[in-house]
């Protein structure tokens, strides 16, 4: 494992540099896969590839996203892609004409293929993700943490390798993702500037808590979006830095024209045929420019084209087939293939607004000398204090879908009733009830929070409440304005992923959609550092025999221990508040399986010390309140 740079660090290496562009270099040096990484994955796409040859006869694993467009960062996760066209095609062939199959063919309808089970030209999508899953379980060495998450605009199989810590999906219907990452490989081919902008403006984008949810979802922008706004930005230079997608399609010749689920996606195959940019400006200048073009613009007023390589008003836009399918919000990047998909659809309103905030910021920031020089005096400069979490930027949501697996008990009823049973409210409910009961018992006993209920009730309750009475229904007045703002943030958040008269819940069926519970929530001591060290102090070299039953009290235990490391008791004041709340998605119940999104809302400030915190609760979270469940049941 690479160990992971640091603040400070990073801060040092960029200040040793001479100038902006220096220091935007040396990002991308920093940030990239050393060798092991990239011989590491290499390894486990290659071992993949071997176990999934011998249950999916024909099949392919091809890794896309930033593994390999270009845009790799120590520690990303792995996206594969399973290609599972040869496959169907000789399962079909072997439907067709039973007997013996030939010599070199595998043998894909004998009963212990595992092909057996599944037909894989009328299966879906989540059934054949089941598969991958169990294959991955069973048969793949070294990876834990297996999950599907069927209810993605792209499904996936997720999992962990457990040596590396390396988190990866699996999807199997995603072949534009595919050729996207060939084209934003080809964009880093065609000019060097593009590498170091995107680096800076995506490690900006996090540290300002814009980007950089790593369970996707949320309201937040994701990598692909931010990299395809900067590539954007360097289509509309003057002279252009990159050409527009419809030139690329222009240059390329016949043999690299290329169809992907109806859309054209050609453009050449080699960055050299191309010619050279006449834009000589510098990496400092660029990003300057980025900020102060992205602070003033009218995102919600219009469609950002890399097609075209410039805004295209809406009302045109609206007019046009694809367009009058675009999901249009705050912020409207089209997908330089795929027409009818704005990657930003999940960005609310706030985060909209928050963008150009810091975009105004930090172009105000880089038209001043400390942006400009480098200090003679030894102090920050450049970059380093570009980075910096803007203090004005406060109010944070970080949002995150858990999909929480019920124990057999709650959620397998007798066959007859079970249909019937699984949509009744109460049921429902009760679930949602010991899913709440399960998140504050892993927060406050596990986790050594405190942890006060603040609000529970379902949506349709709260709307027909009175302004000013909501507090009755608190169990102690404890309801900060820090749930309020998570409320309505997720708000916006379903709001823009669904039809634009879902802003209510939906009251024509028994799912409980809206139903929610809030706590306000406090963190004393660093209890997601170096768990894994004194859990294995505590354990021994021995791991005990009732360790599955007893792993929650280990748990509990490993938190103590670090809190006594770091002094014990309370002190003072804690580390940070925040609020967790938990609310029922829309088709809540799938399978075994309950959909639940919870909203973390660090409290003003303290936003980018929560983050650490964050992305250890998405991880442990979910598995600790699974594990609590089964055993309640
Ligand atoms: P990182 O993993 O470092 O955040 P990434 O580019 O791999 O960066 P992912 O979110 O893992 O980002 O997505 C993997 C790939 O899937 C992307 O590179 C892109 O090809 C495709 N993709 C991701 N998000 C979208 C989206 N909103 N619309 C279309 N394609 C997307
Ligand atoms: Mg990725």
């Amino acid at each position: 494992k690479r160990e992971q740079l640091s603040p400070e660090k990073l801060a040092q290496e960029l200040c040793q540099a001479d100038d902006v562009d220096a220091q935007m270099t040396r990002m991308v040096q920093l940030f990239e896969f050393s060798e092991g990484e990239r011989r590491l994955r290499d390894l486990l796409v290659t071992l993949f590839q071997e176990v999934f040859l011998e249950f999916f006869p024909g099949s392919a694993i091809l890794p896309f996203g930033s593994s390999v467009n270009g845009f790799d960062v120590s520690g990303c996760d792995l996206d594969l892609f399973l290609e599972l066209e040869k496959t169907k095609k000789f399962q079909a062939s072997a439907k067709s004409a039973p007997g013996p199959p030939a010599e070199d063919e595998p043998d894909s309808h004998s009963e212990d293929s595992i092909l057996s089970d599944i037909d894989l030209a009328s299966a879906t999508v989540p059934e054949v993700l089941e598969l991958v899953a169990t294959v991955l379980r069973k048969c793949v060495p070294g990876v834990h943490h297996v999950q599907v998450v069927p209810n993605a605009r792209r499904p996936v199989v997720k999992f962990c390798h457990k040596d590396s810590g390396l988190r990866g999906d699996i999807s199997i219907d995603n072949k534009l993702a595919l050729r996207n990452t060939r084209f934003l490989q080809l964009c880093t081919e065609i000019d060097e500037r593009v590498r170091p902008l995107v680096y800076v403006v995506r490690h900006w984008a996090k540290q300002q808590a814009l980007a950089g949810n790593p369970f996707g979802g949320g309201p937040l922008l994701n990598n692909y979006a931010l990299t395809l706004l900067v590539l954007f930005f360097l289509q509309t230079r003057s002279p252009p830095v990159l050409p527009t997608v419809a030139r690329l399609k222009e240059l390329s010749e016949d043999e690299e024209q290329t169809v992907v689920e109806g859309w054209d996606c050609s453009f050449p195959k080699d960055s050299t045929q191309l010619e050279p940019s006449g834009n000589k400006e510098n990496l400092c200048a660029l990003l300057a420019d980025f900020f102060r073009i992205f602070g003033d613009y009218d995102f919600p007023g219009c469609l950002i084209s890399l097609q075209e390589g410039q805004p295209l008003p809406l009302p045109s836009v609206l007019q046009s087939e694809v367009g009058s399918k675009l999901k249009l919000g705050p912020f409207n990047l089209q997908d330089p293939f795929e027409l009818s998909h704005n990657v930003a659809a999940n960005v609310n309103e706030k985060t909209a607004l928050r963008f150009q905030r810091c975009c105004q910021a930090a172009s105000k920031y880089c038209r001043s000398l400390q942006y400009q020089r480098k200090s003679s005096k030894g102090k920050i400069w450049g970059l380093v204090r570009l980075f910096q979490p803007g203090t004005a930027e406060a109010e944070v949501p970080v949002a995150a879908e858990f999909v929480i697996n019920l124990p057999l008990t709650l959620a397998v009823l007798p066959a007859e009733t079970h249909e019937l049973l699984c949509q009744a409210r109460d049921f429902q409910l009760r679930c949602f009830q010991k899913v709440c009961a399960g998140i504050a018992f892993i927060l406050q006993d596990v986790l050594k929070c405190s942890c006060l209920e603040a609000q529970q009730g379902s949506e349709e309750e709260r709307q027909a409440v009175p302004e000013g009475k909501q507090g009755e229904q608190q169990t102690e007045a404890k309801a900060g304005p820090l749930s309020a703002g998570c409320k309505r943030s997720l708000d916006e958040e379903e709001a823009d992923s669904s039809s634009p008269s879902s802003k209510r819940p939906r009251t024509d069926t028994l799912v409980p959609e809206g139903e929610s519970m809030t706590w306000d929530c406090a963190t004393w001591h660093k209890v997601w550092l170096g768990r894994r060290r004194v859990r294995r102090q505590l354990r021994g070299p021995q791991p005990d025999q009732q360790q599955a039953a007893g792993s929650l009290e280990l748990e509990a235990k490993v938190s103590e221990a670090i809190s006594q490391q770091e002094g014990g008791g309370k002190p003072a004041d804690p580390l940070f508040h925040f609020s967790v709340c938990a609310r029922v998605r829309a088709d809540a119940f799938v399978k075994q399986d309950m959909r639940i999104s919870l909203c973390f809302e660090p409290a003003p400030e303290q936003a980018a010390a929560f983050q650490e915190f964050f992305h250890f609760l998405q991880g442990f979270l979910p598995r600790a309140v699974e594990q609590h469940l089964a055993r309640e049941a």
